[in-house]
Formats: C-alpha cells, sequence, structure tokens
C-alpha cells in the first residue's frame, strides 16, 4: 500500500470559526471520543511509515488549537523524527493569542502550518469564516518565530472562491500575505444523517474542478471551476504530478494545489491515513475504510 500522509484527528473540540459546510463550527461540541490511545496512534505511525508516509497532520473535529495543548505536544514530540513534514491545521486565533506557549509548545515542531481561510475579501472571509484575523501579523509571527512553511486551504464554492479570476486574486493576496503555500478544495458533499441546513449548503454551493484524470465522479456539483483556464495563462507553471493525480502548480511564486474530494477516487495510492477515535481508516471516518 502506499501513502502520502497519516492525518491525526487529536479529538473532539468546538471552534471559533463558523464554516457553514463544517458541522463543528460555532461552539457546536462533538460528544468526547475514547480518551487518545497512545499505543495505537504508535501503531498507525508504524503503518503509516510502512507504507511510505512523509507527512503527519494534525487536525481535530474543531480547531485543534481549542483542545489539549500539552497532548499535540505529545503526539508532535514523539512523532517529530519519524516524519519529514509534520502539520497542523487550524483557523488560527489561538495563536495570535498564545503566542508564547504556541512557539514553546508547538510551533517549533512544525514544518507546515494550514490556515483555514475561505476568502481573500474581509467582508466574504468575515460572512463564511465567522472571524478577521490580522494575517499579516500572524504569517510573518509563523514564518519569522516558529520557522514554518504557511499554507490557506481555502473551499471553492459559489459564495466563495468561484472562478479563475477570483482564484488568481486570492493566491496573490496570500503572496502579499506572506504564504507560501494554497490548497484550494471540492466541498464533500455530506452523507446522510448530516445537519440539514449544513447539507443544503454544501449541495447548494459546491464546484466541481474540472479536470478528470484517474478520478472516478458520478456526483458531479453544481458548477465547474476550469483549472485549465488557469493554465492557460502565463503565470502559471506546472511543477508536478501526484501519484494520485492531481498537479501541483507554481503560480507567480505560490505553490498551489486544487484538492478533489476524496470520496469517489479509488487507486492504488491513499492520501490520507486518518487516525481518529482510535481507528485508523483510508478515509475520514467512513467505517467502510477501516484499517485497524
Ligand atoms: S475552521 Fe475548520 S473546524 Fe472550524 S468551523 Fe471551519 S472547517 Fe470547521
Amino acid at each position: 500500500m502506499e501513502v502520502q500522509c497519516l492525518r491525526v484527528i487529536s479529538e473532539s473540540v468546538t471552534c471559533d470559526a463558523a464554516c457553514p459546510h463544517c458541522p463543528y463550527h460555532g461552539g457546536k461540541r462533538r460528544a468526547e471520543v475514547d480518551q487518545f490511545d497512545f499505543q495505537r496512534f504508535k501503531r498507525a505511525r508504524q503503518f503509516a511509515l510502512q507504507s511510505g508516509a512523509v507527512a503527519m497532520e494534525i487536525d481535530a473535529k474543531g480547531d485543534p488549537l481549542l483542545g489539549e495543548w500539552t497532548k499535540i505536544y505529545q503526539l508532535l514530540s514523539e512523532a517529530g523524527e519519524d516524519f519529514p513534514q509534520i502539520g497542523l491545521i487550524t483557523p488560527g486565533k489561538g495563536i495570535l493569542e498564545e503566542q508564547d506557549s504556541f512557539l514553546n509548545l508547538i510551533g517549533w515542531h512544525l514544518t507546515n502550518l494550514t490556515l483555514t481561510i475561505p476568502h481573500h475579501d474581509p467582508k466574504k472571509r468575515k460572512a463564511l469564516l465567522g472571524l478577521n484575523l490580522d494575517y499579516k501579523s500572524l504569517v510573518s509571527y509563523l514564518r519569522d518565530e516558529c520557522h514554518v512553511v504557511v499554507r490557506a486551504s481555502c473551499l471553492l464554492s459559489q459564495q466563495g472562491i468561484s472562478s479563475p479570476n477570483e482564484a488568481f486574486d486570492f493566491i496573490h493576496w496570500c503572496r502579499e500575505t506572506g504564504i507560501q503555500q494554497v490548497v484550494f478544495k471540492e466541498i464533500e458533499i455530506p452523507e446522510e444523517g448530516m445537519d440539514q441546513n449544513i447539507a443544503s449548503w454544501c449541495r447548494e454551493n459546491a464546484l466541481e474542478l474540472d479536470f478528470q484524470e484517474n478520478w472516478n465522479f458520478e456526483n458531479p456539483g453544481h458548477a465547474v471551476f476550469y483549472v485549465n483556464s488557469l493554465v492557460e495563462q502565463n503565470h502559471v507553471r506546472p511543477v508536478f504530478v501526484f501519484p494520485w493525480g492531481e498537479t501541483v502548480y507554481d503560480i507567480d511564486g505560490v505553490n498551489v494545489v486544487f484538492e478533489k474530494s476524496e470520496k469517489n477516487y479509488y487507486g492504488k495510492f491513499i492520501r490520507f491515513l486518518v487516525l481518529s477515535g482510535n481507528r485508523l481508516y483510508a478515509r475520514w471516518e467512513s467505517e467502510g475504510t477501516i484499517i485497524f
């Protein structure tokens, strides 16, 4: 089996942000999961490494920085030597509020820090994230003090980034802000049983990425985002292709990838192994993909 990354869902917490596609936002706290099992984490790590993983990423159902920082510290210090790339995903509010603790406990272990940022326009950002942070200060702190590569994770949506021109503007805003990598993502069309308001927002706002490669989609979204029309413009340089088919671009000095939803992908490569609730899956909490 070939694997890119081990994603560790550290715990179930809440989030200060309020992304409309997310069930963990706005103070909604999920039922607590089992006590985190560090033995299971060790096994998952071994499994990922023996399957070729080069990265580990810490995530949560919510903002991992609203959980216990000592647990994150333990995860990072146990795995820090194993994986060349170590990342954490957060909207970022907790970093600005606790800069010294962040640097001491977490920052210096990381190679990459992913900020959830839905738009470059402050009004749209506020509407889609529920937060407006001082990104200039945050990014310069992360780069200069913590020495991490800063990545923006941006969901493509009808209400957010919905056209190649907007994507260009977002990329340019990232470059000016000091953000070095951008991941544009497709909305995951929700499973049955999800909160109906969230499910309808996702269905109404989904954008499908246009490139086909080896992906097999039976349920296209409501609109298509033409990645290829970006490539036709001068400033875009394809750099390499991931084994599962996505191309990584250099767009005006920013490292950019357009990430398809994993739901309908199958192939010999697993992009993320997911350790959640002390179980290891080949997809985020999908029982049908359980490994152990
Ligand atoms: S930042 Fe992440 S966890 Fe928080 S509301 Fe947005 S998607 Fe959900």
